[in-house]
C-alpha cells in the first residue's frame, strides 16, 4: 500500500484517478481548491477509510507524508484557464515548486500532468516528444501553455539538481464522464448542446483536428507509467492517435444522440491549434499500454453520463 497525494483530485481526471488508486489498495489524499472540480465527483469515495479530502490551494505549501504525488491541479479548459490567467500560471509554476519541494523532502515520486499544449500550434505532425513546439508566449492561451512548459522545466531541474524522482506525461485531449457540464471543452459542449436540442457551436470552419482519448485509457496509462523504473522520467505523450476534425466530431455527436440540433459556426479563438495528434511510440516502448476505447464507444458512455446529469 502506497500513500498517494492527488492534487486536483476532485476534477474530471483526478476523480477517476482517486477511484483507481483506491481500488488498487492504496491510501489516497485528494487535494483541491474546487475551482473547476466538484465534491460530487468524489462523494462516492467518502465511505472508504483510506480516502481523505483536503481543501487547499496548491499555490501554497502543503505538508503530508506521502510516497507518490500526481500533480493534476490546474484548470484545463480554455474558458476556465483564461478566466483568471495570472492564477492559472501561478497554479502551474508555484504548484509545481510546492509539490516538488514536498517530493524532495519525502523522497516521493512525483508525476506532472503536462499537456499537448506544450507543442502549441504544431508544425510537426503527429507530435513527437523531441519536438520543442510552436507556442506564442504572449497570447491568450500562454498562461496555460507557458505555465505547463515552465512546470516541465521545474520538474527536470529538480530531477537534475536534487535527484527528485519525476515522471512527466503530456496528456492529449481527454474526455468522459465527470467533465463539468459548463466546462467549455468541445466534447462536453457538443453533447450538452445536442441533448438540449440547442445549436452546436463549431468554432472556425471545423477543419481543425484533435485526437480524443477516453479517460479510462488515460488513467490506466499514467498509473502504469508511474510504476516504471526511475530512469523513465518522460516527458511521454499519452493520447489516442485517432484524429478527427471538429466537424466530424459534431456529426458523430448528432448521430449518437439523435438530436434535432443544427450546426452553427462561430469565430475561431486566437491561437487555436489547427491540428493535434500524438505519436505514442515512446510510451508504448516503455509500458504495455495503448488506448483501447474507440471514440464512438467513449462518446456513448459520456452521453449517458450527461443524460443523468441533465435528468433526461
Ligand atoms: P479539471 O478542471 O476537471 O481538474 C483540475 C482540478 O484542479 C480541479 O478539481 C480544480 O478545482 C483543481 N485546481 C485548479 N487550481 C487549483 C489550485 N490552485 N489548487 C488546488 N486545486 C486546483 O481538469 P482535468 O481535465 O481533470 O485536468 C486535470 C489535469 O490534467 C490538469 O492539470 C490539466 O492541465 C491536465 N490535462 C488535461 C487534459 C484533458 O484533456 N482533460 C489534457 C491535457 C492536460
Ligand atoms: N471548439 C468548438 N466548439 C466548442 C468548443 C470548442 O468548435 O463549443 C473547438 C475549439 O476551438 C478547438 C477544439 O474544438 O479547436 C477543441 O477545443 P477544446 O476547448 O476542447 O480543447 P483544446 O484542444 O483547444 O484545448
Amino acid at each position: 500500500m502506497q500513500r498517494i497525494l492527488i492534487t486536483g483530485g476532485a476534477g474530471f481526471i483526478g476523480s477517476h484517478l482517486c477511484e483507481k488508486l483506491l481500488n488498487e489498495g492504496n491510501e489516497v489524499i485528494s487535494l483541491d481548491n474546487y475551482f473547476t472540480g466538484n465534491k460530487n465527483n468524489i462523494r462516492h469515495l467518502h465511505a472508504n477509510p483510506y480516502f481523505e479530502m483536503v481543501r487547499h490551494d496548491i499555490t501554497r505549501d502543503f505538508y503530508a507524508e506521502v510516497d507518490q504525488i500526481y500533480n493534476l491541479a490546474c484548470p484545463a479548459s480554455p474558458v476556465h484557464y483564461q478566466y483568471n490567467p495570472i492564477k492559472t500560471i501561478k497554479t502551474s509554476v508555484m504548484g509545481s515548486i510546492n509539490v516538488l519541494g514536498l517530493a524532495k523532502r519525502m523522497r516521493a515520486k512525483v508525476l506532472q500532468a503536462s499537456t499537448s499544449e506544450v507543442y502549441g500550434d504544431p508544425e510537426v505532425h503527429p507530435q513527437v516528444e523531441a519536438y520543442w513546439g510552436n507556442v506564442n508566449p504572449i497570447g491568450i492561451r500562454s498562461c496555460y501553455d507557458e505555465g505547463k512548459r515552465c512546470a516541465e522545466t521545474l520538474f527536470m531541474d529538480y530531477h537534475r539538481q536534487n535527484r527528485v524522482r519525476i515522471k512527466i506525461v503530456r496528456i492529449f485531449n481527454t474526455y468522459g464522464p465527470r467533465m463539468q457540464p459548463d466546462d467549455g471543452r468541445v466534447v462536453s459542449n457538443f453533447i450538452i448542446q445536442a441533448l438540449q436540442n440547442k445549436d452546436i457551436t463549431i468554432y472556425g470552419d471545423g477543419s481543425q483536428t484533435r485526437s480524443f482519448q477516453y479517460v479510462d485509457d488515460l488513467v490506466n496509462g499514467i498509473v502504469k507509467f508511474m510504476d516504471t523504473p526511475d530512469e523513465f522520467t518522460g516527458p511521454v505523450n499519452i493520447g489516442n492517435p485517432d484524429e478527427f476534425t471538429i466537424k466530424q466530431l459534431a456529426e458523430l455527436v448528432i448521430r449518437l444522440t439523435g438530436t434535432q440540433s443544427k450546426i452553427i459556426y462561430k469565430p475561431l479563438p486566437e491561437n487555436d491549434p489547427l491540428q493535434r495528434k500524438p505519436d505514442i511510440s515512446l510510451i508504448k516502448s516503455i509500458i504495455d499500454w495503448e488506448p483501447t476505447i474507440q471514440l464512438e464507444d467513449g462518446l456513448k458512455e459520456t452521453i449517458s453520463y450527461f443524460k443523468n446529469v441533465l435528468k433526461l
